[in-house]
């Protein structure tokens, strides 16, 4: 038997697409199913570290069809708990039947159909849409040398206290290293270095700002004019509670990458060295796009060329959820349900 589509990825932009899916007539479980590597729901969100805060309110953090439900447990943005508690309430709301514990490990073309691998065994499908997200591709930069101390990646981090009295150097200046600074600096000494000045959000700023960026690109590319570039800001600082608070300790100061690592530390630009018992490299991840490796479809730059979500090369994929280049706001909350009913609609 032949599925209409089979979803890879449970986390809000396999759901969003789901809700679209079955919208359009399709039966979860019979026409298309949702496939999910993790034992639980609620994607990278169940991943990431308890303290951390979303950069928008509840009503600008929603997927199509429910709302999530308002934070109300203190005065700050909802923490990732929350976040999982509505994926898990919103796919059992509308019954989308996610598969858990199945990985997918490849991808191959059928005579008529994309055949899906997957530890559980093998399904064909008339369309794959790949949401696979990037939490479990980590990035970190080379640099030269060597750090005897310990080392981890945002996505390794848990909590301050792990590094009470230590010296701590922090890279990345995106939001998740100026959260993570912050909290941090509260129990050790702290360096920050980022690649270029941190851009700091003005105070009255937040995600509401980045939705409406991505409803201004949107509305542009549906009148056919040129889009004008990424979701200018999405790298920028929300200045959440956590942040204005360090920002008022006077530790928000950021200085220019070191050269190499040594034993100890690192060593800057200037020749001198700084000693560190931890490094936490705040720096992103790339698209796990590891499973569709046998199509043959990246580009240069180690993405899949698309036409909006959908492959040029291989018509029968779809991707979202991985960045701006799989639609406009299309890793954040609330753009995965726009990203997700222009998917859906073209199929
Ligand atoms: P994921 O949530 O990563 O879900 C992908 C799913 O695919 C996972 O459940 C995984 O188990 C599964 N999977 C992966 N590979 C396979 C495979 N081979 N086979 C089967 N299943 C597989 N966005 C906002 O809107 N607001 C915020 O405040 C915000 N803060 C953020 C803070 C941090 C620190 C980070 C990292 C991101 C933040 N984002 C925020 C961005 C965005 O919302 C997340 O990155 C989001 O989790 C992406 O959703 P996704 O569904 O694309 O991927």
């Amino acid at each position: 038997m032949t599925l209409r589509a089979v979803v890879i990825g449970g986390g809000q932009a396999g759901l969003a697409t789901g809700f679209y899916l079955r919208r359009s007539g399709l039966v979860p479980g019979e026409d298309f199913v949702i496939l999910d590597a993790a034992a639980e729901p609620g994607g990278a969100w169940a991943r990431m570290w308890p303290t951390l805060r979303t950069f928008s309110p509840t009503q600008y953090s929603s997927l199509p069809g429910w709302m999530m439900p308002p934070w109300t447990s203190d005065s700050g943005y909802p923490l990732a708990s929350h976040v999982v508690d509505y994926l898990t309430r919103y796919e059992e709301r509308y019954q989308l039947d996610v598969r858990r514990s199945v990985a997918v490990g490849s991808v191959r073309r059928g005579v008529e159909h994309l055949v899906v691998h997957s530890d559980n065994g093998e399904l064909r499908a008339e369309y794959v849409i790949s949401a696979t997200g990037t939490w479990s591709r980590p990035f970190i930069p080379r640099y030269p040398g060597s750090f005897a101390g310990q080392q981890l990646h945002t996505a390794g981090y848990r909590r301050a206290a792990d590094f009470a009295g230590q010296r701590v150097l922090i890279v990345g200046g995106g939001n998740s290293a100026a959260q993570i600074l912050a909290e941090v600096s509260l129990v050790a000494a702290t360096t920050w270095v980022t690649m270029r000045s941190p851009r700091f959000l003005p105070d009255e700023v937040d995600g509401r700002a980045l939705f409406e960026i991505a409803t201004r690109r949107h509305q542009a590319r549906q009148r056919g004019e040129t889009d004008a570039g990424g979701v200018a800001g999405l790298g920028d600082i929300v200045m959440v509670a956590s942040v204005r608070e360090a920002r008022d300790r006077d530790v928000l100061h950021a200085r220019r990458p070191f050269t190499r690592l040594v034993d100890h530390g690192v060593r800057w630009a200037d020749g001198t060295e700084s000693a560190f018992e931890t490094i936490i490299w705040c720096t992103g991840f790339r698209p796990a796009l590891g499973h569709l490796a046998g199509l043959g479809l990246r580009g240069p730059d180690g993405l899949i060329p698309t036409d909006g979500t959908q492959s040029i090369k291989e018509p029968r994929l779809h991707l979202i959820g991985y960045g701006d280049w799989t639609g406009p706001a299309s890793a954040t909350l609330i753009g995965a349900g726009r990203t997700a009913r222009d998917l859906v609609r073209g199929l």
